[in-house]
């Protein structure tokens, strides 16, 4: 449009101000606000140096994020997703037209048969349990051809002696590690097939390991290789920080069940609790068996007043990883030039939206922690501590200012402490706030001396 603004405000009219630069958008103004909220103008340069060697990254990420935006958009319009959908039900949860919808659009996006999405499955830990419980039988086998899985699995498994394992009900499990140079090791894989092996589980997400993060590329690989061996084996994913971080999910490439939590991306930071399982049909059927009762299955289950968080969250979730996934590589490029150890290095590919920094020390780790609690919304003012967090093998500290208890698709960041000393960040619900939050941990690491001032001249 050619228009002239000098021809249609008035000159001493209202409309006038609104021309002039607004005060408060300039740089100064900004760095005034870092400055007031203790980030020191050397720490600021730094970051704004790194950020300018990624735009090129944060292009693509955007591009992601429009193309899952989209896919999500499509799949709630095919379901017709309506506004009696954001309402719930209770008691028994007979016919919840929501909660029904919902489950449809989760099954679209992934491009699955079915799904169980409920706020009756309390966390991600529930939901891998839940379709591993529901799925086997006793005298079947679990193999992981990844390697250990997440901690709170080996107590779900059995890997860790514990109450209600799968071992207790005659279930025996069977690991083939990563080799040395993070590739499949398919010789043994091959070998690991058996005649009872019932269900391939497989992590997607590095969780408390410093092994890379597999790409949906390469669980489609080795989905193929263990399909072509046991073609009736179900192929079980851990989704858990993957969900939306690539436009193909491992359910586009042969997983048989995809699960995660909503605490985490599919959430989009406004589902305040509540897990997923999408997948094939008989495969949900037994984990909705398992979750209400044989018989009643997906019939049952109110969802109270909770769909609209489930639904607007899920609407946000695409450009809510996106921001985490920037925050992430912010988080890589940062702690690289400082010349810590990071794992995704500063330039690899994404797959979840995890950053491994190794601080090599218990104050490292807990000086980064201290940093971004600082940085939170809320909480900002406590001062997060190690302490012997329930499936874990040693002291874990948190930090995590959340709107959502324990979230950790909001900005947050975990380590144990333990050898190697990593602390392991992720989220953000907007990339501001992720960036923020670097900045404070570096600043921390300064003021508490883990660090000196000239490890950040760079150039
Ligand atoms: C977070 C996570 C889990 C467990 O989820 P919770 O919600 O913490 O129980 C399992 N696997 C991976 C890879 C995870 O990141």
């Amino acid at each position: 449009m050619d228009m002239n603004i000098k021809d249609i405000r008035k000159p001493d009219g209202p409309q006038a101000h609104t021309l002039k630069p607004n005060p408060a958008s300039s740089p100064a103004e900004t760095e005034g606000l870092y400055t007031s909220l203790a980030i020191s103008p050397q720490v600021l340069a730094y970051g704004e140096q790194i950020i300018e060697g990624l735009k090129d990254r944060f292009g693509q990420i955007e591009r992601t994020a429009e193309y899952n935006q989209l896919k999500v958009i499509k799949a709630m319009q095919e379901s017709k997703v309506s506004e009696a959908c954001l309402l719930g039900t209770t008691g028994y949860g007979y016919n919840d037209l929501g909660r029904d919808t919902l489950e449809e659009v989760y099954a679209k996006i992934f491009h699955t048969e079915d799904a169980l999405v409920r706020p009756q499955i309390t966390c991600g830990t529930h939901a891998l349990a839940l379709a591993l419980m529901s799925n086997l039988r006793p005298g079947d086998e679990l193999l992981s051809p990844v390697g250990k899985p997440y901690d709170t699995l080996e107590e779900v498994i059995g890997i860790r002696p514990s109450r209600g394992s799968l071992a207790e009900y005659g279930i025996t499990y069977r690991q083939i590690d990563l080799l040395p140079d993070g590739c499949f090791d398919y010789e043994n894989i091959r070998k690991a097939l058996n005649g009872k092996t019932r269900i391939v589980t497989i992590q997607r997400s590095k969780g408390y390991q410093t092994r890379p993060t597999l790409s949906v590329e390469k669980i489609g690989e080795l989905i193929s290789f263990i399909k072509e061996i046991k073609p009736d084996v179900i192929c079980m994913v851990d989704n858990c920080y993957g969900e939306f971080v690539e436009i193909m999910e491992p359910s586009d490439v042969g997983a048989d069940m995809v699960v995660g939590s909503l605490i985490k991306n599919p959430g989009g930071g406004l589902a305040p609790t509540g897990g997923y399982i999408a997948g094939r049909k008989d495969c949900i059927e037994n984990a909705a068996c398992r979750l209400t009762s044989p018989g009643l299955a997906k019939e049952v289950g109110a969802s109270l007043g909770i769909l609209s968080s489930f639904y607007q969250g899920l609407f946000l979730a695409p450009t809510v990883t996106a921001g985490a996934l920037k925050g992430a590589i912010f988080a890589a490029n940062c702690y690289e030039k400082l010349g810590f150890c990071v794992i995704p290095n500063g330039k690899e590919e994404r797959h979840d939206i995890i950053q491994a920094v190794t601080l090599g020390s218990p104050e490292g780790v807990i000086a980064f922690c201290k940093g971004i609690q600082a940085a939170a919304p809320v909480d900002s003012f406590v001062t997060p501590e190690p302490w012997d967090m329930p499936g874990y093998d040693s002291q874990v500290i948190m930090a995590a200012g959340a709107f959502v208890s324990g979230s950790s698709i909001e900005l947050s960041a975990d380590g144990p402490i333990k050898p190697p000393y990593a602390v392991y960040f992720q989220g953000g619900l907007t990339w501001f706030h992720a960036k923020f939050g670097i900045m404070k941990s570096i600043q921390q690491l300064l003021d508490d001396h883990v660090i000196s001032s000239d490890r950040l001249k760079i150039v």
